[in-house]
């Protein structure tokens, strides 16, 4: 599991989010078993079930603590995980704008 830290997409509040990286995919909170799901939140990630328009479908996702938005899987590679992800590959002997705890 990752913690990234980055902003919610609607307020710019910033939040931690927490997401897997398996092989090319990206996997949110929803793929979590109940161990991960109290990892991150020790961690001060906002994990909530919410509902996706997208999908039609109640999964847990990372939250907004201000504004209540969430980060839905759709999004979650492309905004928050792949340049971060390209950062580390890019930069690494260079100190990330993202704290990540590989946990
Ligand atoms: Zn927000």
């Amino acid at each position: 599991m990752m913690i990234t830290e980055g902003s919610c997409w609607k307020c710019n509040e910033p939040m931690k989010i927490a997401f897997y990286q398996k092989a090319s995919s990206t996997f949110g909170p929803g793929t979590f078993n109940e161990h991960e799901l109290a990892l991150a939140r020790s961690k001060g990630v906002i994990i909530k079930e919410q509902y996706s328009k997208l999908t039609n479908e109640r999964y847990l996702a990372n939250t907004c603590r201000k504004c209540g938005n969430f980060i839905g899987d759709h999004y979650l590679f492309i905004n928050y995980a792949a340049p971060h992800i390209v950062r580390i590959y890019l930069q690494k002997s260079m100190k990330p704008a993202f704290i990540v705890i590989n946990v």
